[in-house]
């Protein structure tokens, strides 16, 4: 059977299969990128419609390219994955789309891994796995199937003309939740949102947007999530423009706001009494931020406007003052729950000995345990800012680094086993 050898293989042609292979060019390294549907399919299939990127124009992109857009714009989805297409053509990467990769092993006595695709079989001495750090859509097992009420994951939210008549109850309160549930709620609908532990920094302070602040405090730059927060999402909208999320407006705005989404039983809903708890932190949160920002102003002596109205928060609402605790899906007119509450990962199709118990990559910044194994896209793969566009095409850099120099380890044993040969010294293999 004839069978393809190529020095790096890719797997996923998201913005970090994109950026690998950038990088990977210039390193001179041959590969090619596999990817089992479009460029930038998360971007164009996986996400609702009227999405924008969290991050501005200026700041969410590339290093070598700017979009067509105001640089201070939220680019629609849509521009985002042409943005990368574009891209992907800039950088010459070679992409081959509509190719599954469904398993990886290493092969028995040599160098390089066994990689089986749909298009048939691949060796290659290096596999980056640049499949995305939402993969599969997580949904808590709390309200069983048979309540009868509709069910889906905020990857599958479209928009609200394609929901069922009736109440929706959005459960996660990060970007995607507070959008999805703003939304609704702006089409008119009832809705009802379930607020877990959060971050809400200022859309913009003082003239800046909070990229920029989180930016020029070396908060990207975080190594680890501050202990005890690895589950705080983060709530932040580029929609209309960008505005700061902030529940009391949601409330105000009339979403009922409830705690954590506990059990469900018989139909009724049960809430944890974390509402207030949650709020509270995630106004800390903010604050923080904002001080931090002003510090930062009067030790750099900048000229940014002052913004002292941005410090003072209005009364909590009555709704988080006096949560309501459960709920009855038939009373309240629940018809569709939608979770927003995040993704996980599968990696089942990795044959290597490179996961831990519980399936998750073992690595150093993206280097796998596995020699010749490479991740990219992971979620605090080096840093905060690894999961975002520009994050990814720093950790991609380094990827790069450690294949070439990989390589010429390998090129000097090769090397030596040449000269020992010329002068008749014998290796022994
Ligand atoms: C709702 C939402 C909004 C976001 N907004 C922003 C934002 O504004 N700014 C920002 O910087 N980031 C944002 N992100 C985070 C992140 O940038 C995106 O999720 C991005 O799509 C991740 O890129 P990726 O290349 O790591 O993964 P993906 O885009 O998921 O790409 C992985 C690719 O691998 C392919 N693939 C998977 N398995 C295989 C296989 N076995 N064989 C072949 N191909 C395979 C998939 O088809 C996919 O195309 C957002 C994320 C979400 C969920």
């Amino acid at each position: 059977m004839l069978i393809e050898t190529v020095d790096t293989l890719v797997v996923g042609a998201g913005q970090a299969g994109i950026a690998m292979s950038e990088h990977l060019v210039k390193a001179g390294v041959s590969h090619v990128v596999l990817e089992r549907a479009r460029i930038a399919e998360g971007w164009r299939t996986r996400r609702w419609d009227s999405l924008v990127a969290n991050g501005p124009a200026w700041h969410d992109r590339f290093p070598g390219m700017t979009f067509k857009a105001d640089p201070d714009a939220f680019v629609p989805k849509d521009g985002v994955a042409q943005y990368l297409e574009d891209y992907a053509t800039m950088v010459d990467a070679p992409i081959r789309t509509g190719v599954d990769v469904t398993s990886v092993e290493r092969i028995a006595g040599r160098a390089g891994f066994r990689v089986e695709t749909s298009e048939g079989l691949i060796e290659a001495q290096n596999v980056v796995v640049a499949t995305g750090a939402f993969q599969t859509a997580v949904i808590p097992p709390v309200i069983p199937a048979e309540s009868g009420v509709n069910q889906i994951h905020s990857s599958q939210y479209r928009n609200p003309a394609e929901l069922p008549e009736g109440s929706i109850l959005v459960v996660g309160a990060g970007s995607s939740g507070v959008q999805i549930a703003d939304e609704l709620n702006r089409a008119g609908r009832d809705v009802y949102l379930s607020v877990g532990p959060h971050d809400r920094p200022p859309r913009t302070y003082r003239g800046r947007d909070f990229v920029w602040w989180l930016g020029v405090l070396g908060l990207w730059n975080m190594e680890k999530p501050t202990p005890g927060t690895e589950h705080v999402t983060i709530a932040v909208s580029g929609a209309r423009g960008g505005e700061t999320i902030d529940f009391r407006n949601l409330a105000e705005q009339g979403i009922l706001l409830l705690g954590r989404t506990e059990s469900c039983v018989d139909g009724e809903l049960t809430f944890a009494s974390d509402l207030k708890l949650n709020i509270q932190r995630g106004d800390e949160n903010y604050l923080n931020l904002l001080r931090a920002a002003d510090t930062f102003v009067e030790k750099n002596g900048l000229d940014l406007p002052e913004e002292p109205e941005a410090h003072v928060l209005e009364a909590l609402p009555d709704c988080v003052q006096n949560p309501v605790l459960s709920l009855n899906l038939t009373d309240a007119g629940i018809t569709t729950i939608i979770w927003a509450t995040g993704y996980g990962v599968d990696y089942t199709w990795m044959k290597v000995d490179c996961f831990d118990e519980n399936g998750r990559p073992i690595h150093q910044r993206g280097v796998g345990r596995e020699p010749g194994i490479f991740f990219l896209g992971l979620p605090w793969q080096s840093r905060r800012g690894s999961s975002f566009i520009w994050g990814v095409w720093h950790d991609a850099k380094h990827i790069a680094d450690s294949i070439a120099t990989k390589a010429k380890y390998m090129e000097y044993d090769a090397q030596t086993r040449a000269a020992s040969t010329d002068s008749g010294v014998k290796i022994r293999a």
